[in-house]
């Protein structure tokens, strides 16, 4: 060391700052030197041109290199290139006098490569007798432990703790991103994603059960994309996927398939498998105008037409899908009016139900259909949802009972095979729930005369999965009455063999989508071999749901079905409890 750095030692003003004891200890330079070597804070000497005089043992350790590999560098050349420059003049300030002291964060490139946070105090060294610039008194503070902890924070506020997929918050972030860098813009594409029935599972097998599904469903839709995609959970069931550079929707449209395809199969959960599917919604910004929130919230909007049109699908967005939303509140006020008179503009639809052996008609399936004064005849996918939410669904599906049991009383009354027929209402869950049920189904059974083992009542799956303690009670009470009780749509929701045991059902319904698989692959036809196997172990008829080939219905009976509904056969229609296949009625079906 010179002998005016030497004269700092003595001094100490500057690296001390003015602390009158501290003074006084460093007046030795042997002290100084001790606490100079000693220091857990490194500490480098650096002269006028910059270059390293001296270091102390903190410093080489944190740098990873010798006192004299250290000897004569510029502090600069121990930085990432990206923070040479702006180092070099930092210091260059400091050392003229130009800045007092400098406090900041800097990185490191230590010997082994590593990159390293340290904390970076820099003040001027000046000769206290002359006061000329000696140069500048580096301070390093290893910060790496708080700095991995700031980094772990970040991404927490950043990422979804299940997944560890990016959140809302994030994603947000990298569409308006994407928005402004891409040529462009219309090659951005958001997805908006829901699984299906999450909440039956969640509900029904717990919450570690739902976790569980969620991160599968995380890993199949990161596996269905690519690394340069964006896939983020946006909380509970939500997920979203930003698409960088789509050439068109033909390109969305693949990966949409793939994520269907991929979500359709079946999902290990603890000792069950669970079926679930996902929902979706594609949007690209329109115009120069539409932002972030613009595609995101459109990406929105055609997920909930998705999940309207019977879920498990995807949907690109359309300006008309807004159009929707408010034609929605319209339908809600025409759907009061109409359920305070239902016979004025709901018919009931019915639909055969088939023998396969012998192709002989065993029962039919009431299907409602509104007949709307300006919009035409609407089909239950147009209106259930809504009749369901505003709670409508109550006293529509009471009309439908009656309408339906007075129907098939009418057509097979006295017939000699009267006792084979049965008529199928389906029911929703709001429907169940409601405290007047039970009572609304033995008021049906009797105006009718319809005996009730004639009746069948449909539960979709999912509606039998929800609260699960009183679901099973009220089952058990309308069993009670002597009807039938059939699951609708069997396979869409969490299938298990150990949950179906507890409800007193008769009859599998099986799905169409399962119907329509069949015939595409092995899994596919293993998925619906399966089901009508464990109907079999249950003691509990299968139908097969929306046949529409006739190889479809040759696989079905290989397979063991014994019967089966679908478009094969016929379409619902007013008429059908008069079908060929029935034995000539007494009295023709009254149109309504
Ligand atoms: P669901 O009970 O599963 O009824 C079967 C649906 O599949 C019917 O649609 C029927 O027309 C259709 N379908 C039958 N065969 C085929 C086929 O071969 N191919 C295809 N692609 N489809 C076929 P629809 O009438 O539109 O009814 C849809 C759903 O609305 C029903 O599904 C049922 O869940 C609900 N729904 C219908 N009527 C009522 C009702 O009165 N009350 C309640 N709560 N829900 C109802
Ligand atoms: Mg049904
Ligand atoms: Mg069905």
């Amino acid at each position: 060391m010179s002998d005016e750095w030497n004269a700092i030692h003595g001094d100490g003003r500057d690296v001390a700052r003015q602390d009158r004891t501290y003074e006084a200890v460093l007046a030795s330079e042997a002290r100084f030197r001790a606490v100079f070597e000693h220091s857990a804070v490194g500490i480098a000497l650096i002269d006028t041109d910059g270059r390293i005089i001296a270091t102390n043992a903190a410093m080489q350790q944190f740098l990873g290199y010798s006192s004299e590999e250290l000897l004569n560098r510029q502090l600069y050349q121990l930085v990432p290139d990206d923070d040479a420059n702006g180092l070099a003049a930092a210091m260059a300030a400091i050392s003229s006098g130009a800045s007092p002291e400098l406090a900041i964060e800097q990185r490191y490139t230590r010997r082994d490569g590593e990159i390293v946070w340290a904390a970076l105090t820099m003040s001027r060294a000046h000769s206290a007798t002359s006061g000329k610039s000696l140069g500048v008194i580096a301070m390093v503070q290893d910060i790496r432990t708080r700095k991995s902890l700031e980094e772990r924070l970040t991404h927490q506020a950043s990422h979804d703790p299940l997944t560890d997929l990016p959140n809302r918050t994030l994603f947000r972030q990298r569409v308006e991103m994407a928005l402004q860098r891409a040529a462009h813009r219309d090659r951005v594409v958001v997805m908006f994603l829901d699984v299906d029935n999450f909440k039956a599972v969640n509900d029904s097998a717990g919450h570690s059960a739902g976790d569980q599904l969620l991160v599968v469903a995380a890993a199949r839709l990161l596996n269905a994309t690519r690394g340069s995609d964006t896939v983020a959970r946006f909380g509970g069931d939500e997920f979203a996927i930003l698409l960088e550079n789509v050439r068109d929707d033909e390109e969305a449209r693949i990966v949409a398939d793939r994520i269907t395809r991929a979500m359709r199969q079946p999902i290990p959960i603890g000792n069950e498998m669970v079926t679930v599917g996902i929902s979706t919604g594609i949007a690209r910004p329109h115009s120069d105008s539409d932002g972030a929130d613009e595609v995101l919230r459109n990406a929105d909007v055609a997920m909930y037409s998705a999940k309207g049109s019977g879920k498990n699908r995807y949907q690109f967005f359309e300006p008309s899908m807004h159009t929707a939303v408010v034609d929605r509140i319209g339908l809600e006020t025409d759907l009061r009016h109409a359920v305070a008179v239902p016979a004025s503009e709901f018919v009931l639809h019915y639909q055969p139900l088939v023998q396969l052996d012998t192709d002989t008609v065993v029962g039919v399936e009431a299907l409602v259909r509104w007949n709307h004064p300006r919009r035409g005849e609407l089909q239950p996918a147009d209106f259930i949802t809504v009749a369901e939410e505003t709670g409508l669904i109550v006293p529509l599906g009471r009309w439908v009972l009656h309408e339906a049991c007075t129907q098939a009383f009418a057509w097979w009354h006295g017939l000699p095979d009267e006792h084979h027929m049965s008529v199928a209402v389906n029911v929703s869950g709001k429907q169940i729930q409601d405290a007047t049920f039970v009572s609304d189904v033995a008021a049906a059974l009797a105006d009718s005369r319809l005996p009730p083992e004639r009746l069948v009542l449909e539960i979709t799956e999912t509606v039998i999965m929800h609260r699960t303690e009183m679901m099973v009670q009220r089952l058990q009470e309308l069993k009670e009455l002597g009807v039938h009780l059939a699951i609708d749509d069997f396979g869409t929701g969490y299938s298990s063999l150990s949950y179906l045991q507890q409800f007193p059902i008769d009859i599998i319904k099986i799905d169409k989508a399962f119907i329509e698989g069949m015939e595409r692959d092995a899994a596919g036809a293993a998925l619906t071999r399966t089901i009508i196997g464990l109907g079999g172990t249950l003691g509990l008829s299968t139908i097969a749901e929306g046949i529409e080939h006739a190889s479809q219905r040759v696989t079905l009976e290989d397979l063991g079905c014994v019967m089966g509904q679908g478009f094969l056969f016929a379409r619902p229609s007013i008429a059908a409890g008069v079908g060929e296949n029935v034995s000539k009625p007494n009295k023709a079906p009254e149109k309504k």
